[in-house]
């Protein structure tokens, strides 16, 4: 029987809008309910990897998304001082990527990405200017109260409301956002403003003490670099309003005092400098509690090192889709969500784990460990391949299989 759920979606990011295309596919509506009065990008760009744009490619988006991103040439890793590439594997070239997990790579604006998926939804859809303050359970639904004095009502509401999310007070409780300890700077260089820099159409990892930067190539043509430098430190986050800070024009260079002229040249082109701690949510119990549910930096916020971040929650929103659009009446919403509780927590905590792990290779100092690293960068497409290789459909299809052979899997 087809599904009748009225769903909710908070936040208009990458994973609400999503979600709501997901949901569209399968015969449901939903409204999506974001604060913002337009949809504001976080950040400058992304790197979508095959186990989103199998997905997005999937409903159709394959297109527009290609026609306005770049594939990486290689995935290259360099030493923080004398530029030496340090490892190096194809991307598109020889359309290695392609091949192996039969979905492509594209960097691409996240304001472009946000046009895409927006411009995707049924007319209507989309609420802005709605920030959510209360949720409210009643035996016929969720009572959803927004800061203007507005209400709506729903049968499931879908926390998709970023690290902060209020959803996830409701279903979880306080003080789950954790910060790393290191921040970054990042910003968006014309290629032609970067003369000295070496395979600029590559994604790369520059590494050294303490710090990395990483860019890669972005736009329909390749024709600027989107980067993210990251340094230990500050030990501790001192604004509690956000994750953003000014700093002094010159504090990111300084961080990178004698690394190679190409990484500070491009360090350097961001006039306005910023800092960005990054944070991590730690892993929940529970997803879910009543109605409610979470998904993408809501449930599983990670550290940026293995550019996950929005492609789980990607997964995450065909996924959810998939088995609401099998629940026929809201009795059957706790078993729902206990099963996308079960098919994402593992593997999202996986990917945070390694995140982190990353982060601290990354800045090892030169040395014995150091070369060990390097050297096992050398098999670095083989030991990430599971990322990038997992397939929502297929893992959807093996469960109802497994079902049919031997009833319901545990769920916890
Ligand atoms: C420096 C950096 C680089 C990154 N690079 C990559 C990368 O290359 N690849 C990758 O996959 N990921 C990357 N990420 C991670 C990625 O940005 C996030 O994981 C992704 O955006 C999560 O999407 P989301 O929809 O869950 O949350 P968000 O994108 O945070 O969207 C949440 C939305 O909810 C809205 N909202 C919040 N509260 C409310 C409320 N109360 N009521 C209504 N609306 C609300 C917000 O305004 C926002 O629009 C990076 C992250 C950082 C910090």
């Amino acid at each position: 029987m087809a599904s009748t759920l009225r769903v909710a979606i908070i936040g208009g990011g990458i994973g609400g809008l999503t979600l709501a295309l997901a949901l569209r596919e399968r015969g449901l509506t939903a409204d999506v309910y974001e604060q913002t009065p337009q949809l504001t990008e976080i950040g400058a760009a992304v790197a979508l990897t095959a186990n989103a744009t199998r997905e997005l490619e999937r409903i159709g988006l394959g297109d527009r998304l290609a026609a306005a991103s770049t594939t990486p040439e290689e995935l290259i890793h360099r030493h923080w001082r004398d530029g030496a590439r340090i490892a190096a594997h194809p991307v598109h070239s020889g359309s290695w990527y392609r091949n192996r997990f039969q979905a492509p790579v594209h960097g691409i604006r996240r304001a472009q990405l946000q046009v895409i998926l927006s411009s995707a939804l049924a007319a209507g859809t989309l609420h802005l200017g709605y920030r959510l303050v209360g949720l409210t359970e009643r035996p016929d639904g969720l009572v959803l109260g927004f800061s203007a004095g507005d209400t709506a009502h729903a049968d499931v509401v879908v926390g998709a409301d970023g690290i902060r999310s209020t959803v996830r007070r409701w279903v979880a409780g306080d003080d789950h956002e954790i910060y790393s300890g290191t921040s970054g700077f990042r910003g968006i260089v014309p290629v032609d403003r970067l003369p000295g820099l070496p395979d600029p159409q590559s994604i790369q990892f520059w590494t050294g003490p303490g710090a990395h930067l990483l860019h890669y190539p972005i736009g329909p043509t390749g024709d600027s670099v989107n980067f993210l430098a990251v340094v230990e430190g500050p030990r501790t986050w001192a604004r509690t309003d956000g994750w953003v800070d000014d700093v002094a024009a010159d504090e990111p260079l300084r961080a990178f005092h004698g690394w190679h002229p190409a990484a500070t040249a491009m360090i350097g082109a961001v006039t306005h400098a910023v800092r960005w701690g990054l944070f991590a949510v730690r892993p929940l119990p529970r997803w879910h509690r009543g109605r409610a549910v979470l998904l993408g930096d809501a449930a599983h916020a990670m550290l940026p090192h293995q550019g996950q971040g929005a492609n789980t929650t990607v997964e995450d929103a065909f996924t959810l889709a998939a088995l609401l659009a099998q629940v026929p009446d809201t009795i059957e919403l706790p078993s729902a969500f206990a099963t996308y509780q079960a098919l994402r927590r593992g593997r999202t905590r996986r990917i945070q784990r390694l995140s982190w792990l990353t982060n601290a290779l990354l800045h090892l100092p030169d040395g014995a460990a150091a070369d060990e690293r390097n050297r096992a960068l050398a098999r670095l497409p083989q030991e990430i391949a599971w990322i990038h290789e997992h397939d929502v459909q297929a893992t959807l299809r093996r469960r109802t299989e497994r079902l049919a052979r031997s009833g319901p899997a545990p769920t916890t």
